[in-house]
């Protein structure tokens, strides 16, 4: 795989979506998804410009995290928490957390920051395709879910993350984004002194052009950047 090849492919799109709806390609953020994939593929991935790393299981991140020599800027986590793994997750410090739907999950991890006067920023996941199988809180909730949260000293809720509907309708996916991007403007006028809306944490490999027209400034792409992933 030609990550540089294919990093510079990602870009070049980027940048026609965002001349499309007048943006500035600075503003939008390339996370890397690496779960499923080797410690050498992601120290090749950071030798090409990459800096920005993501993954979705605890216990892969666990595995990989620490090992990587490669300098990078940042490591998120964008899969699913449970609140039994919050710590074994905080030890690996983890820039930002893009995957809340549950108050007793960011209960755990406050409590847990708390003790290290740390900060943890996160963001809300929010269900915008109606799939019940998706995780995320629905966006109608997302407001009396914040607010619920301002008690989190140790929490920063930075903004909101969504996965776009699986399909190749794109009317239906852009939906999703607009849904999210709504929601997005409308919590800015929360004032909340844990909360800024900042990132909207949209767009994987077979969408994100569509989240950058539709005001995406994290992409998180796994499969357009390292090829198809082997389970
Ligand atoms: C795997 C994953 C991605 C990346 O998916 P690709 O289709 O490979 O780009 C993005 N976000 C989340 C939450 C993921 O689990």
């Amino acid at each position: 795989m030609d990550i540089a090849k294919n990093k510079t492919e990602i870009m070049k799109k980027v940048a026609v979506a965002c001349s499309k709806t007048d943006r500035d390609v600075s503003e939008i953020q390339l996370l890397a998804v690496t779960k499923t994939r080797s410690i050498e593929e992601i120290e090749n991935a950071l030798k090409h410009g990459i800096s920005l790393i993501g993954e979705n299981k605890v216990q892969e991140a666990e595995a990989k995290i620490p090992l990587i020599k490669g300098k990078y800027e940042q490591f998120h986590f964008i899969g699913h928490l449970q609140s039994n793994k919050a710590k074994k997750l905080l030890k690996l410090k983890p820039d930002m957390i893009h995957s809340i739907d549950k108050l007793s999950t960011l209960r755990k991890l406050n409590e847990l920051a708390g003790k290290e006067a740390a900060l943890v920023n996160v963001l809300i996941q929010v269900n915008t395709s109606g799939e019940e199988s998706k995780f995320g809180i629905e966006p109608q909730e997302a407001k009396t879910f914040i607010r619920s949260a301002a008690e989190f000293e140790n929490i920063k809720i930075q903004g909101l993350m969504t996965i776009g509907l699986f399909t190749d309708d794109e009317k239906l996916i852009r939906n999703c984004f607009r849904i999210l991007k709504l929601l997005f403007a409308d919590l800015k006028s929360l004032e909340q002194a844990n909360c800024e809306m900042k990132y909207l944490s949209m767009g994987m490999s077979n969408d994100y052009e569509i989240a950058v027209e539709e005001g995406a400034n994290i992409l998180r792409i796994g499969t357009a950047l390292f090829g198809p992933r082997n389970y």
